[in-house]
This record gives C-alpha cells, sequence and structure tokens, in this order.
C-alpha cells in the first residue's frame, strides 16, 4: 500500500487541541465519553470514526463548545478551552441537517456568522464571494435554501462555516444524507479544499471507506474511547484489537492459544489444526496461556502449495465479483474463513462448493490480537 503523502509532515506538526482525560455523562450512570485522551494535530485531516452511540458527537459537541466535559480538561494551544463559549473558539461547524435558515437566500446565509461579529459590508461581501467560489456555490447567491438539492444545501452550510476564516473545521456526518455518487464526489473535494486552506479539520464519520479516503488520521471509537488513533493504511495493517480489525473492513480470526510471547511476538497454537504460528502481537497485556486469536485479511490468505504449514478447510460456496472473486470456506471445527483473489492468479482452476483446500497462511500478513 502506498504510503500516505502528509505521513511526515503530521508528525512534525504540533498539537492543536489536547482532550485530557475528559469524561461525559447524560444520565449519571454511564459514561458516555470514558477517559478521553485526543491529540490534534496542527493542520490534519482527523475522522472520528466509530458505530452509532460511541460518544463522536458528544466529543465534536464538547470541542465545539456546545456541551461542556464533566470531567478532565480541553486544551487549545495549550489553555484550558473548558470553559469557553463556542462563538470565542473560532472553529466552523458543519451538521448532517444543513441547519440552514430557510427564509434567507444563500449569500445571506453565508453572511449570517459575519455580521453577527459585526464585519463591515464591504469586507463580508468580498468574503461571501470567496467562501461561495470555495464551496462552488457562484451563481446560487439569491436562490433560497428551499431551491437547492440536498449536495447544494451542504455546500451553503460549508462556505457559512468556512466564512469567517476559522481555525478548525468541525463536520459531524456532513454528508450523510446523500446518495453514493455525490457522496464520493464531496469527499474529493472536501479533501482538496483541506488541502487548499491548510487548517485543521475534524470529521465525524461512520463509515470506514470514507475514513481511510479522506483522512490523515483515523481515531477509532468504541464504547466512548478511543480504541486505536493511526492512519489509514497502519490502522488497516495493524489493528490494535478485534473490533478494530473488524470494524475497518474484513478479518478471519483463527482462535487458539497463547504459548510464548517476547515483546512484540508471540507464538500462537491454533484450535483448529493444532498449528502452531509466530507472528506480531501488539497487545502488552496478552499473557501464555491465554485465548488470542490468528488475524489474517481475506485478500492474504492463499491457497498452500504441496509440503507447505497449512489449514484444512471446505469450500462452502465460490462467489465472482468482477475484479474479485471470494471464497467462503469451514474449518474443521466450524469456523468460517473468506478468502479473496484475483481471477486468473490461483494458477489452477476455482475451486468448487464442497472440495477441501489447504490454506497457506503468509507470515507476513499475521498478527496475534485479544
Ligand atoms: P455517536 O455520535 O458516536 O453516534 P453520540 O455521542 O451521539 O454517539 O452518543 C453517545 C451516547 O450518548 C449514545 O448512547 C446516546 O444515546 C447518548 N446521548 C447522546 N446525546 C444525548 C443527550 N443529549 N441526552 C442523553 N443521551 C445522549
Ligand atoms: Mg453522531
Amino acid at each position: 500500500m502506498p504510503v500516505h503523502d502528509s505521513t511526515i509532515a503530521d508528525s512534525a506538526s504540533p498539537v492543536l487541541v489536547r482532550f485530557e482525560q475528559v469524561y461525559k455523562t447524560y444520565d449519571e450512570r454511564s459514561w458516555v465519553v470514558d477517559d478521553l485522551y485526543l491529540d490534534i494535530r496542527q493542520g490534519e485531516f482527523l475522522s472520528l470514526l466509530g458505530p452509532s452511540g460511541s460518544g463522536k458527537t458528544t466529543t465534536l459537541m464538547m470541542l465545539a463548545g456546545f456541551d461542556a466535559p464533566d470531567r478532565g480538561r480541553i486544551l487549545m494551544d495549550g489553555k484550558d478551552i473548558s470553559g469557553l463559549a463556542a462563538y470565542k473558539r473560532d472553529m466552523g461547524v458543519v451538521f448532517q441537517s444543513y441547519a440552514l435558515f430557510p427564509h434567507m437566500t444563500v449569500a445571506q446565509n453565508v453572511a449570517f456568522p459575519l455580521n453577527l461579529r459585526k464585519v463591515p459590508a464591504a469586507e463580508t461581501r468580498v468574503r461571501v464571494q470567496e467562501a461561495l467560489a470555495l464551496a462552488r456555490l457562484e451563481g446560487f447567491e439569491e436562490r433560497r435554501p428551499g431551491q437547492l438539492s440536498g449536495g447544494q444545501q451542504q455546500r451553503v452550510a460549508l462556505a457559512r462555516a468556512l466564512v469567517y476564516r476559522p481555525r478548525i473545521l468541525l463536520m459531524d456526518e456532513p454528508l450523510g444524507a446523500l446518495d453514493k455518487a455525490l457522496r464520493e464526489h464531496m469527499q474529493l473535494e472536501l479533501k482538496a479544499i483541506h488541502k487548499q486552506l491548510g487548517i485543521t479539520f475534524v470529521y465525524v464519520t461512520h463509515d470506514q471507506d470514507e475514513a481511510m479516503t479522506m483522512s490523515d488520521r483515523v481515531a477509532v471509537f468504541n464504547d466512548g474511547k478511543i480504541a486505536q488513533i493511526d492512519q489509514p493504511q497502519h490502522l488497516y495493517t495493524r489493528p490494535a484489537t478485534r473490533f478494530v480489525a473488524n470494524f475497518l473492513g474484513e478479518t478471519n480470526l483463527l482462535e487458539g492459544t497463547l504459548l510464548s510471547r517476547e515483546a512484540n511476538r508471540a507464538c500462537i497454537r491454533l484450535d483448529d489444526g493444532g498449528l502452531m504460528l509466530d507472528a506480531p502481537c501488539a497487545d502488552k497485556g496478552l499473557a501464555t496461556d491465554e485465548r488470542a486469536a490468528l488475524a489474517i485479511r481475506p485478500e492474504n490468505l492463499r491457497l498452500a502449495m504441496p509440503g507447505e504449514a497449512a489449514i484444512a478447510a471446505q469450500v462452502i460456496d465460490s462467489i465472482f465479483h468482477g475484479a474479485h472473486c471470494k471464497l467462503r470456506l469451514r474449518m474443521a471445527m466450524g469456523n468460517e474463513l473468506a478468502m479473496t483473489y484475483n481471477p486468473g492468479s490461483l494458477g489452477r482452476p476455482a475451486p468448487a462448493s464442497g472440495e477441501s483446500v489447504q490454506l497457506a497462511l503468509p507470515p507476513e500478513h499475521l498478527m496475534i490480537l485479544r
């Protein structure tokens, strides 16, 4: 996989915002945001990715200043902003529901934040034109939101959020209401706008493809905590937990018991077939004799050569997807596996349903997870 072009710049960028042991509850019984520690770097495109209810919106609302932490601090440029009013935070916000003023024209909607801040009329005109050009809305100035498509309304919300040149743009599932083609088009445009402006973007989504496509880094949320934060390709190739492995793409998990471990590697014995394998293991808490799983992506499984260490499986079915083919397989103890491959790359005819095959586990693609 290619290395992301902003890798080096990102890790060198200073911290703009820091969440320090932040907690939030709505009902005094459970933490919706639970001991959150998060650094947001200057100029990065950071996505908060996770299932519904994992605390992404709550985190964004605390960052925007619409909600306050119950414990902990939020720092910007090293200063505590936990108690600072939203309008003093220098952040623009775009929601999934566009929240436009229906009785105002596009130009009036976009000018609104500047009017609130008493920016002179001449400067307002210039800045509104700039923001409309950025969001590709020239020619729509006099329309009202009701006369625009969903995609165009979201562009107005974007222009309105950018018009006062905030230091951070916050977006909460902004493309969620758009159809797939338009959403993919807008993803590329948002990425281009991020590059053009050079400001920090914090983007909430539950869509892993969206997060992977757009972001410099992705924070994977689970249950009010960050399960892992890293560049997209690292999350995909080196997930730290089963949750991350399964949330970003598909992963085969072969259950077993840890035989030994040292530093960042471990040896596991698989329940099915008893194969012993050595693989990277980033989980420092995982000890000898504990239950663990060997993880391998479907695209990294392959049919074994004669004599190679392998696991036996039976083909359930073989599906042609066009660009790739997929085999669903069952191991002796009943676990299902998936293997994908490029048509023509097997060097033999595709295995048929019911056929028994031997699967090789290429060592460079294995990981041991708790
Ligand atoms: P996400 O954006 O990841 O879907 P949220 O931050 O919106 O998650 O919500 C996290 C949890 O907090 C959910 O269980 C949700 O029901 C609850 N929650 C969110 N907002 C409120 C609120 N205003 N009052 C009570 N519970 C809330
Ligand atoms: Mg949400």
